[in-house]
Parts: C-alpha cells; sequence; structure tokens
C-alpha cells in the first residue's frame, strides 16, 4: 500500500520541477472531505483514491491528473461540490473531476445500463483521455480490494475488467496496466485455470528466470566487446491471464510458450536496436519466422520493437525485445507517456495516429447505432476482438476485424476508395471483393472512377461499422434522390 509520502517521492522524481505544496493541499482536501467514511474492507476511505493517484503518478501523468485521481470520488461521494475543486485547483482539475463524476458508477444494471455508461466512456475518452486513465487507476485499485464484496460482485467487476477496462487499456497502448487489470481480475471470473497456470508457471518460471540471468551476462559482454551502451536488459515475466490465452492457443503445452520469461534490452538509438539483433544472431540461431519487425512495421496499437526468439545454449528457446527508451515507455504506458514531463517542457513524444483514429472512429459511429444491443455487439466486434492486420501496398498497418473483406479494407482508407472499388488483390493476386482477409494480407484496391456508387450486395458481407454506414447512407442519397426527382415531376 502507497502512502502519501511514497507518492510525493515518486512525483518529485518523475518531474523535480513538480509543485508539491499543491498536492499536499490536494491530499489534505481529499482527507477532510473523506473525514470518517471507510472502505468495505475497513480501511479509511482516503486509501482508495491516494491509491489511483498513486497508479497515475506511476504513469508518470501529470500534476493535474494525479491531483484530480485524489479528488476522483469527492462530489460523487461527500457534500464537498465539483465548484469548491474549482476554487481550490483550478478549472483543469475540475473538468477532470467532473468527467470522472459523470461516467458516474460503471456497474452493470443490465444491458441497457452498461451499453450506456460504455458510450459515456467513449465520449469522455474523445474529451480527454487523461479522464479514462483516471478510470482505469480507480477501476485497479478496486479490483485489488475486491475480496471485501459480495461474490456476485466481484463477478461482475471482474468480468467487466475483462471485457471492457482491459482491452481499453491495451488499445491506449498501456501494457503494464493491462496485464495488471486482467491478473487481477483473472482469478475472479476463472478461479480453477487461474489456480492452475499459477501451478504450472511457476516451477517453470523459477527455473527461466535463473537461466536468463547467464544469458544477460552474455549479453551484457558481447556488447560491451563491440561498444554498444545499454540502458537497460533485464527478464520480464509473462503476465498470468495473457500466459494463460497463449497456453489455449498452444494446446496447453507451456514448453510452446517461448516470452514466458522475455528478455529486454532497452538501447540509446534505433540504429543500436538492430545492429543488437545482428549481435544477438550471430551468438544465437534464430528459430525461423520468428523475427519481428516492429520498429518498421508498429502494431496498430502503436507498439514498436524488434522481436526474435533464439536458440540459446543448450538449445534453450528464449525470446528478445529490443527496443529503445521511447519504444519502451510507449510499450509500458502508451498514451500516458503523451503527458510524461521531460526536461524544458512536455510532449515530446508523438502518440501514434491510429490510436486517436481509433478514439475518433468509436464516436463516430456510436452515435449511428441507437439499440443499445446491437452497440454492444458491433463494439465487441469493431473495437476489441479477433483484430486482423493487413497491409497497403505502401506497407501501412490496417487493422480490421476477423473475416473483414477488401471492401472493408476499401472504407478504412478513404469513403472515396469505397464507394468507387471495383476488385482487389490480395498478395497480388485478383480476389473477389468479399473474400475474407487474413493477418499479413497485402491488399490493394481496384478503383473504377466512372462507378456510381456502393452495391447494395455489399451489405451482406461487410464486417466493419464503417463500411455498413457509408453504403447505407450512399443508398439513403439515392434513394432521397430519386425521390426528389419524382416529387418535382409530380407537381408539373
Ligand atoms: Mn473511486
Amino acid at each position: 500500500m502507497a502512502t502519501f509520502d511514497d507518492l510525493k517521492a515518486l512525483v518529485r522524481q518523475n518531474n523535480p520541477a513538480a509543485d508539491i505544496p499543491r498536492l499536499e493541499r490536494a491530499f489534505a482536501f481529499a482527507q477532510t472531505a473523506h473525514a470518517g467514511q471507510k472502505r468495505l474492507d475497513g480501511s479509511d476511505y482516503v486509501t482508495h483514491p491516494l491509491e489511483t493517484a498513486y497508479t497515475l503518478a506511476h504513469m508518470n501523468l501529470d500534476l493535474d491528473t494525479i491531483i484530480a485521481g485524489l479528488l476522483h470520488d469527492v462530489p460523487e461521494e461527500t457534500a464537498v461540490t465539483a465548484e469548491e475543486i474549482e476554487k481550490n485547483f483550478g478549472s483543469a482539475v475540475a473538468k477532470l473531476v467532473k468527467g470522472i463524476t459523470k461516467l458516474g458508477k460503471l456497474k452493470y444494471r443490465g444491458l441497457e445500463r452498461y451499453a450506456e455508461n460504455l458510450r459515456k466512456m467513449f465520449v469522455a475518452m474523445a474529451e480527454d483521455v487523461r479522464v479514462v486513465l483516471i478510470k482505469l487507476a480507480d477501476r485497479l485499485h478496486n479490483l485489488s480490494t475486491l475480496s471485501a464484496l459480495p461474490p456476485i460482485k466481484q463477478q461482475r467487476i471482474a468480468r467487466e475488467t475483462l471485457e471492457i477496462y482491459a482491452p481499453i487499456a491495451n488499445r491506449l497502448g498501456i501494457g503494464e496496466l493491462k496485464g495488471k487489470l486482467e491478473d487481477l481480475a483473472f482469478k475472479y471470473v476463472y478461479p480453477e485455470e487461474y489456480d492452475w497456470v499459477i501451478k504450472i508457471a511457476q516451477t517453470r518460471l523459477e527455473d527461466q528466470l535463473a537461466y536468463v540471468k547467464g544469458v544477460i551476462k552474455q549479453v551484457q559482454k558481447i556488447l560491451s566487446d563491440n561498444n554498444v551502451p545499454i540502458v537497460s536488459i533485464h527478464g520480464r515475466a509473462k503476465h498470468y491471464y495473457s500466459l494463460y490465452r497463449k497456453l489455449i492457443r498452444k494446446d496447453m503445452d507451456i514448453s510452446k510458450v517461448y516470452d514466458l520469461v522475455a528478455l529486454r534490452v532497452i538501447l540509446p538509438s534505433v540504429a543500436d536496436c538492430y545492429q543488437v539483433l545482428g549481435l544477438i544472431h550471430n551468438l544465437w540461431k534464430p528459430l525461423p519466422g520468428r523475427i519481428k519487425d516492429y520498429i518498421a512495421q508498429p502494431k496498430p496499437n502503436g507498439y514498436r520493437s524488434l522481436h526474435t526468439t533464439v536458440f540459446g545454449d543448450d538449445g534453450r528457446i528464449i525470446e528478445f525485445q529490443i527496443r529503445d527508451q521511447e519504444m519502451h515507455d510507449l510499450a509500458e504506458y502508451g498514451i500516458a507517456a503523451h503527458w510524461h514531463y521531460k526536461e524544458g517542457g512536455q510532449k515530446t513524444i508523438n502518440l501514434p495516429p491510429t490510436q486517436l483514429k481509433w478514439i475518433k472512429e468509436l464516436l463516430d459511429w456510436q452515435k449511428e447505432i441507437k439499440d443499445n444491443e446491437q452497440y454492444l455487439q458491433a463494439l465487441k466486434i469493431d473495437a476489441f476482438q479477433n483484430r486482423i492486420f493487413v497491409f497497403t501496398p505502401k506497407g501501412d498497418v490496417i487493422d480490421l476485424p476477423d473475416e473483414a473483406t477488401p471492401v472493408d479494407f476499401a472504407f478504412s482508407i478513404h469513403s472515396d476508395i469505397g464507394n468507387k472499388c471495383s476488385g482487389a488483390r490480395v498478395n497480388e493476386k485478383i480476389a473477389a471483393l468479399d473474400s475474407k482477409l487474413k493477418s499479413g494480407d497485402m491488399v490493394e484496391i481496384i478503383v473504377d472512377k466512372n462507378r456510381g456508387g456502393p452495391s447494395e450486395d455489399w451489405l451482406k458481407f461487410v464486417k466493419t461499422n464503417l463500411a455498413k454506414s457509408h453504403i447505407k447512407n450512399y443508398l439513403k442519397r439515392k434513394r432521397g434522390g430519386l425521390l426528389n426527382f419524382f416529387n418535382r415531376r409530380g407537381k408539373q
């Protein structure tokens, strides 16, 4: 459990110029407002906003966000109003707290309520993504104190975390928080599987960690022999829930999980990354098909790194993740890295445009789908599950739902390309417009400039909401046009 002194130390460490007296005033304000209130586990209520703020500080967010974390439950849970927060801490903090209050208590109260809350969350995210970061930090602490709640509530909250919060954290690129949220929820949603994963992982994990220690020494030596400076090198054990998901894909055979402990090498520059990849391959033979260049081809959530899996000494298999510090920050903190303090000003890390585009897309089509059940369905398909990644001829990555077709691809590039699309080449071969794309496909759309617009038949096979709404809009406009034409004729 974090104390207020821990929080202060962390804030100071991240940003030596931080206004600590302001942070102290915020904590005192939260303490007074929540005085006498207890959490269900018997602890003082203020421990909860304190832990929330600590998580935000750990993500290296700006002081306004950390203060909003300290005050996030004040308007909802106490007699103190958002106006008083504004008077004491300014409008930026008040806006964040109001955003959290507006989100309300995200609880399942039937499907309707669930969908409504999600809608609110995406609106908040588009207005200021920090509101959702506070909500995620809030959820993390609520999960870690879940044992104090009745089993039915535990289930609800844990399940909602796996279905909604962790995927959002993932899409925002915050790998660190996503892993923590999933592992905490895992044992409530799948208790037997959780125990099982822990049991099979543990013996192997210790063994692998010991082995990795030796590998680290060898890598340090070859890098120093070649005068490559290292920022840091460490082994990282896979999170339990993601291990469980992987085991399901690997016939429950843990010997096929090569990244149980991955070795992370953080280097000063991109050029160093490629050089070190070469040095490692020179020492150990890589497994075929497992070299991934996510620097040249980042994942859609912005993740960048070089990955390779090699046969180490004694034929033991080990995965390397090679990156520079900025890539590392983005992998751990994702969108939150945008607010990291940098000496001489903030925001030196540019966000991957795909993230911002994703948020905007969610917002656009959530306005269109009025039916809540349909909305949830679309959300699960479109936003979270079973994504495939295909390439444009120029090598840009387009992220689509499973079973998406060339028409979905065309509309995700541009509505004009969708409207005028007349054929497609997949991996340089002509393919039907309703063929199902697979991850790694290279897709090229054949455009017919004289084409009037999309065909109604396409509605039978397109998978993305974006394509559906473009086609429907076009058809509506076309019918509207015809109707006007007949109306005018009628009047003559
Ligand atoms: Mn809270």
